[in-house]
């Protein structure tokens, strides 16, 4: 498999749509996409950046006309591949675009592979490794957070902050090395105090970095729920309300065991990965032999807890049980049943709630009338993505590679300051600096020797 092979792909989705869109990319774009078109013009004659109105058409079949499109010519380098790149505005119809990219193949094309087009791009130099995987990840983004944190990876703004830790890394091991190789011209004298300063400033920035990872994980995979509740306050009704409703259900996948099933829902905009709903499926007597251990142990795997009590009934027991294991997790308490009269204690409820460190978040809603649901959905959205957990400007670590990519310079840079505060001898740390350094870079893509002979080179002009 070359990259000098001309690729072509149907661009748009195979679900029935008014148009469908062919690409076609590489070195033979041009005269490949000539040999199934015919227009005013040739396509080899058309200038970059212009479109014409054609036929296409099936040489084997004596030119018989197969579709009518728009082909858009972008030529080399200004195209997203870098590559000569032609498309093809085709009707949408699933059959008829295979049948355009069989004629493309016949005339010499090859059917990409799945996030080829992407691959060029990064291989020509268009973007980055973090553009093209933030790329990948806004084809694949679950919901809108998700999206709007890989726009933002796309926007460059990881590249941004990881080239200026970077920057950072270097110039310190470019003065080092230079002071070492030409001690008349570089002074080491006083150097470590701002290098340690230097080193203890890029580590917090990483662990910040780090620490956005579980938010990454939370919008790209959903928000951990679990539904928790004593026994008959409509917990399975509220499944089935915000469920029910929803006709946008991601898929269901059975658990690691047997009697887990998680589902996934998308309430206003947020996707929800809903925690062993077979167990609230199940009758009221196994959720009753489940018990509190199963419900605390969904309650540890949440990153949020919808907390259902009866509004109807008085708090008891059980229900105290269940809120002694909220402590330090984020959850809202759902009052359900408002259909029915009030009789439940609303002040204690709140009183328990701060008691064992949570903190009250109320909504009354009834499952039998379908209400509240609007409102939850208003108030998850407000917790994770608006509010306390708050994504939007923020760059967010989202993918596992960057984030042991992070790891291992974080843990570099750890050896450095080690390294500092025991008085060894510079030469020493340049090592695990550029160790640092190339971690970050696997992030981004880049290499290693060249730039520090660049930056050696640019600034501190060795060998003069
Ligand atoms: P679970 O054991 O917590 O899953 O509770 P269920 O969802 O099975 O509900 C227990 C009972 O309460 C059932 O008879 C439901 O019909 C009833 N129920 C659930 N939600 C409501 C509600 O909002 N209003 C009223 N009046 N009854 C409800």
């Amino acid at each position: 498999m070359s990259v000098k092979d001309t690729i072509c792909a149907i661009a748009t989705g195979m679900g029935g749509s008014g148009i469908g869109i062919i690409r076609v990319s590489g070195e033979n774009a041009i005269s490949i996409s000539d040999g199934i078109f015919r227009g005013k013009k040739r396509i080899s004659e058309m200038d970059t950046y212009t479109a014409a109105f054609g036929s296409i058409i099936d040489k084997s079949q004596d030119d018989r006309v197969v579709d009518e499109a728009v082909v858009l010519v972008m030529k080399a380098p200004h195209s997203y591949t870098t590559e000569d790149t032609v498309e093809f505005d085709c009707h949408g119809n699933a059959f008829l675009l295979q049948k355009v990219i069989g004629l493309l193949v016949a005339e010499g094309a090859r059917i990409a592979e799945p996030g080829e087009f992407t691959k060029r791009a990064y291989l020509g130099g268009r973007i980055d490794m973090t553009e093209a995987e933030a790329v990948m990840d806004v084809i694949n983004a679950e919901g809108n957070a998700a999206l709007s944190a890989s726009v933002m990876q796309l926007r460059g703004g990881l590249k941004n902050k990881i080239t200026a830790l970077r920057e950072k890394i270097i110039y310190d091991t470019a003065y080092i090395e230079s002071a070492i190789d030409d001690p008349e011209n570089y002074s080491l004298d006083g150097f470590d105090e701002g290098l340690h300063e230097n080193i203890l400033g890029i580590m917090e920035e990483i662990r910040d970095l780090l620490n956005t990872c579980d938010e990454g994980r939370i919008i790209r995979e959903g928000i951990r729920t679990a539904i928790v509740g004593k026994p008959n306050v409509g917990k399975s009704s509220i499944l089935n309300m915000i469920l029910e409703e929803e006709r946008a259900i991601v898929t269901s996948v059975e658990g690691t065991t047997r009697d887990t099933l998680e589902e996934y829902v998308r309430l206003e905009g947020i996707l929800l990965r809903l925690i062993d709903t077979a167990g609230i499926r199940d009758t009221a007597d196994v959720v009753e032999r489940i018990g509190v251990e199963k419900a605390r142990d969904n309650i540890d795997k949440a990153d949020l807890v919808l907390f259902i009590v009866d509004g109807a009934r008085e708090l008891d027991k059980n229900d105290e049980d269940i809120i002694s294991c909220f402590s330090g997790k984020t959850v809202i308490t759902l009052i359900n049943k408002e259909d029915l009269e009030m009789v439940i204690d609303r002040e204690r409820l709140e009183a328990l709630l701060t008691e064992n460190g949570c903190i009250p978040r109320i909504l009354t809603v009834s499952a039998a009338e379908n209400t509240g649901r609007r409102e939850l959905g208003r108030l998850i959205s407000e917790l994770f993505i608006h509010g306390e957990a708050h994504y939007n400007d923020q760059i967010i670590i989202s993918n596992a590679r960057h984030k042991e990519a992070l790891t291992d310079a974080l843990r570099s840079l750890e050896a450095v300051e080690k390294s500092i505060s025991e008085g060894l001898p510079e030469d020493f740390y340049t090592i695990d600096m550029m160790a640092a350094y190339e971690s970050l870079g696997l992030i981004i893509g880049e290499t290693l020797e060249d730039d520090l002979a660049d930056k050696i080179f640019a600034e501190f002009c060795m060998g003069k």
